[in-house]
This record gives C-alpha cells, sequence and structure tokens, in this order.
C-alpha cells in the first residue's frame, strides 16, 4: 500500500504487517485469554527487536527516537491507528511548563516555525505566551522528525494484551510483549528492553510490577496538601474540543466562552487577555471541555461512561454554539490525565519537587506548578521548585528488561501532577530510550548502566542537566500558577 506522506517513516497498519511477516513458533509459556496454544501458535506473528517501546505517544516518541538514535533497533507499538498520543487522541494540543529541551524542542521548533494557528512564527521570546497548534500537526510534526530512520518501525493498530517474562531469580524478567491485532491475531515481539509508555502503566501491572492508584495518605510520604487517608480518587477527566467558526463575524462572545476555558494562539487565558483575543481573532480555539470524574480509569468500561456524562454535560450547550456560528470538534478520546502509577525503585513525592531536589541521578528537569485537579491548593502551595526526575523512577522495583516513561513513572498522585506535562515526560521518555539502548550495547542490566554517561547523552541531546544543577538556567519564564491551566 503506498501512502504519499509516510516518508522514510517504517509505519506498519495491522494487514501489512501481516502479510509482511512470517508464522513462527510461540513459546510455551506465554498465557493469553480465549486461545488454546495451537491456535496461538497459528496466529501469532513474532518479531524481534532492541528496544520494545509500547505505546507512541509523548513519552515513547522520544523514547525511540533517542534509543535509535543511538545505534540500536526499536519497535514502537501503539493502539491507536496512528502515532502521537494525548496531543493527537485527547486534543491535548498545548505545551504547558518549562523546560523544553532535547528532542521535545525539535518537536517544538517544527511546529514553532511551521505550523502555528495563524500561520506566523512564534518568536522565542513569545514562548511564554499560550500556543496551540492542529491535533493533526503534531502527528506531521513527528512523522517529520522521525521520518529519516528508515529502520525504526512503528507498529499501529497493535494493542498490548500480555508480556513476555522469565524468571530471573529475584526479579521477573520482561522479554517482551503480545499485542492484540483483532480476529484473534496476535502479534508478539521480543525485546532485550521494552520501555512502559502506555500513559496508564497497563503493561508494567500485566508484567507483574506493583502499581499505585489514586491518593497517598498524608502520612506516607509527609505531604503536607495529601489526604488524611488514601483513597482511590484520580484527577478527573476533561474532553478536550476545538471550536471553529463557520460563518465570518465579530470576535468570539465572551459569554458564551465563560464556562470553556479555552485559549486562542499567543494570548493568554480567557479572562485574562479578552483585547489580545480580539485583536487575533483567528477563528479557531482549543478548550477544556466538559470535565467529569471517572470511577476507575483503568477500566475501559468505566471510561465509556464518564464520557457520555461528559456528552450528557455539552448536551444542549452545542446547539447554542452552532447558533453563535461555532463548530465543535470534540478530541477522540476522553482525557485521561491520571492512571496507574508504576512503583519504582524511588517514588517522587512532593517535598522533592518543593524543595527543588535535584537528584545526583537525574535524567529529566522539571518546573511546573502542582496541578491536581480537584484538589484545592493555594497559589503559594502550588509553586515548586525547579527539580530534577531521578534514574530510579523509571525503574520498576523487583523487574529487569523494563523502564517506565510518561505519566506512568514513580511518584505520589501529588507529585505527578506537576511532572505530567508534556515537556517533562518528553525528556523523561528521552532518558529511558537512551538508557535501554545503553543496557542492549553493553550487556547490561537496566539499571547497571552507567549513569554519568546517560547524563552526558542526555546533555548531548539537548537537556543541561549540568547547568539546570548549577541554577545556571534562566527560569524567570517559570509560569505562574494562574497562567496556564491543564
Ligand atoms: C485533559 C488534559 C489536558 C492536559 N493539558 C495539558 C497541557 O495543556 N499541556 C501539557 O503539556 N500537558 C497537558 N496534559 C498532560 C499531558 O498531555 C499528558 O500527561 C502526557 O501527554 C502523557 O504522556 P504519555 O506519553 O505518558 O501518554 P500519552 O501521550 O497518552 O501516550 C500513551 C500512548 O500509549 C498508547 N497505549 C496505551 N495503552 C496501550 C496498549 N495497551 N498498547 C499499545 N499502546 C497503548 C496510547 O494510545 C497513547 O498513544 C493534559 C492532559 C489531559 C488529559
Amino acid at each position: 500500500m503506498t501512502d504519499p506522506h509516510r516518508n522514510n517513516v517504517t509505519s506498519w497498519s495491522r494487514r501489512e504487517f501481516f502479510t509482511a511477516a512470517g508464522f513462527l513458533g510461540l513459546p510455551a509459556y506465554i498465557s493469553l485469554p480465549g486461545l488454546s496454544t495451537a491456535e496461538m501458535a497459528e496466529n501469532t506473528v513474532h518479531m524481534e527487536t532492541d528496544v520494545l517501546v509500547v505505546g507512541g505517544g509523548s513519552a515513547g516518541l522520544p523514547a525511540a527516537l533517542a534509543a535509535f538514535r543511538q545505534g540500536v533497533r526499536v519497535v514502537v507499538a501503539e493502539e491507536d491507528p496512528q502515532i502521537g498520543g494525548a496531543p493527537v487522541d485527547m486534543f491535548v494540543a498545548m505545551p504547558c511548563g518549562f523546560p523544553r529541551f532535547g528532542i521535545y524542542r525539535e518537536l517544538l521548533d517544527i511546529l514553532e516555525t511551521t505550523y502555528n494557528i495563524d500561520g506566523t512564527p512564534v518568536r522565542k521570546e513569545d514562548e511564554t505566551k499560550d500556543h496551540w497548534y492542529f491535533p493533526q500537526l503534531y502527528l506531521t510534526a513527528w512523522r517529520k522528525l522521525l521520518g529519516s530512520h528508515k529502520k525504526l518501525r512503528i507498529v499501529t493498530g497493535a494493542r498490548c494484551i500480555g508480556v513476555l517474562t522469565e524468571d530471573a531469580g529475584t526479579r521477573n524478567r520482561v522479554t517482551g510483549a503480545v499485542f492484540d491485532a483483532g480476529r484473534g491475531q496476535r502479534l508478539s515481539i521480543r525485546a532485550s528492553v521494552v520501555i512502559d509508555a502506555s500513559g496508564s502503566g497497563e503493561v508494567s501491572e500485566l508484567a507483574g510490577a506493583a502499581c499505585r492508584y489514586g491518593r497517598e495518605s498524608r502520612e506516607e510520604f509527609e505531604e503536607p496538601f495529601a489526604e488524611e487517608s488514601p483513597d482511590t480518587t484520580v484527577m478527573p477527566c476533561t474532553w478536550m474540543m476545538i471550536s471553529q467558526r463557520f460563518r465570518p463575524g465579530p470576535a468570539p462572545d465572551f459569554e458564551l466562552f465563560k464556562s470553556r476555558a479555552f485559549i486562542d494562539s499567543g494570548v493568554g487565558w480567557y479572562g485574562l487577555n479578552q483585547d489580545d483575543v480580539r485583536g487575533r481573532n483567528t477563528g479557531a480555539y482549543l478548550h477544556w471541555g466538559p470535565t467529569v470524574r471517572c470511577a476507575d480509569t483503568r477500566n475501559s468500561i468505566e471510561l465509556g461512561k464518564a464520557a457520555s456524562q461528559a456528552l450528557e454535560k455539552l448536551g444542549a450547550e452545542i446547539e447554542t454554539w452552532h447558533r453563535n456560528g461555532f463548530n465543535l470538534w470534540l478530541a477522540p478520546r476522553l482525557g485521561v490525565r491520571e492512571c496507574r502509577r508504576v512503583e519504582g525503585e524511588y517514588i517522587i513525592n512532593m517535598n522533592d519537587l518543593k524543595a527543588g531536589r535535584i537528584p545526583d541521578d537525574t535524567i529529566a528537569l522539571g518546573a511546573y506548578y502542582l496541578d491536581a485537579w480537584g484538589h484545592k491548593l493555594t497559589e503559594d502551595q502550588r509553586r515548586v521548585d525547579p527539580y530534577g526526575i531521578p534514574y530510579r523512577a523509571v525503574i520498576p522495583r523487583g523487574m529487569g528488561g523494563l523502564l517506565t516513561a510518561g505519566k506512568c513513572i514513580s511518584g505520589t498522585h501529588l507529585a505527578m501532577s506537576s511532572y505530567r506535562v508534556q515537556c517533562h515526560v518528553a525528556q523523561i521518555g528521552q532518558a529511558a530510550g537512551i538508557a535501554a539502548a545503553m543496557a542492549v550495547k553493553h550487556q547490561t542490566r537496566v539499571r547497571d548502566i552507567d549513569i554519568a554517561a546517560l547524563q552526558q547523552a542526555l546533555i548531548a541531546g539537548g537537556i543541561p542537566i549540568d547547568r539546570w544543577r548549577k541554577g545556571d538556567i534562566d527560569v524567570r519564564w517559570r509560569p505562574e500558577p494562574s497562567s496556564c491551566k491543564d
């Protein structure tokens, strides 16, 4: 099948993959629900790689690109029909937080210079203002970035449903993952290192890693703003949407937009800069649509119920928007802020962020306030100091051959509310990708790689850990709590 937009990316659709690949045997220890061993042997396609990244989103794509740049073979397996993750499938199409370094910077450079919403490049000095980009442009930008790497394989339409493991003494060692391709067909990918970049931490849980879900008690990590007792509440979900005017008219009606936070591009939030918005009046706006609680974001049926509730909330409002000359586009998926957090060798907590701790094994840099939706904090309580994310937080405790990247890394509910934004998770992904490649190249366990060498590789890749540690980076532009909302 020829796709003119495909550049050099080896991106296989399900059908292409199953046509192209040969059938080999099935290792005896895989057990998948619903199929006998003989049926699995017949219906399973096998593949092998050095690094397998499960999830082609905000963290997974930097992980894959970074690993590939280290010279190892990489496969990204993504359940959506296309890559991109939250910016594409949840319309989370606005960069938030700082710093914006490394591969994320490369992505932004493409978006800012090529695709800004009104066609004019974003000037660097404007970066503290909010900008957003049409979701599919993230996809285009990623394809540009990934495009020159012929052997980086991307398999879309592949949902991870199982993990290959072997007993490695005291640890459960992950050796690959199994994907559902529909109609009883399975894809089994063996890898030296698997990176769980699923956002939900589902892959790690399938592998047997311990996962956290919900809010910690105040006592557990002595987090002063945590709940008295632990519970299973996670941040609410928001259905992101884009409004677009279908007939020319005056600048947006602020009364109409009042209930829906929105941004134009290059201006601040609604209510802060109405005159700016009126002045620009691009006619297309990104909105934080209906927000709802989901009883359990690990459960797809509960997510479905939450999505129905969100639609109900939006209800008659759609008519009002239409009468005022606007169409609304809902994101393909309800925006899920929080799911599992995989317990690592270190659990980041809010005190680390408030104190601006930059641990010796820092692999990613953060400067974004505590943004725990559904949790009332004063502006002062939300403020953090520029902090570092330790490598230990991406190594699942008691596991081998497995790293995490993205919002599912090891941290408390409150800490995660800060590091979950895209500029941070992309750096985490970049680091996990390099670490995985180093483990492959040096034939060592992921926990035994040379951290100093990893940090040097990150510095070479545009993440200045050394300067961050010295306080040598200008963080004047750190957003004030009220200037951004995600
Ligand atoms: C409503 C909302 C608003 C937000 N606003 C902002 C904002 O303004 N700015 C900002 O920077 N951040 C914002 N965030 C946070 C940020 O977008 C996310 O935390 C971040 O994108 C998470 O990155 P990730 O790589 O962990 O997950 P994702 O980007 O979601 O990527 C995970 C990928 O894994 C795939 N996947 C999942 N399970 C499987 C499986 N079993 N098999 C195969 N593939 C799988 C998914 O399809 C997805 O493509 C917002 C989040 C939400 C929900």
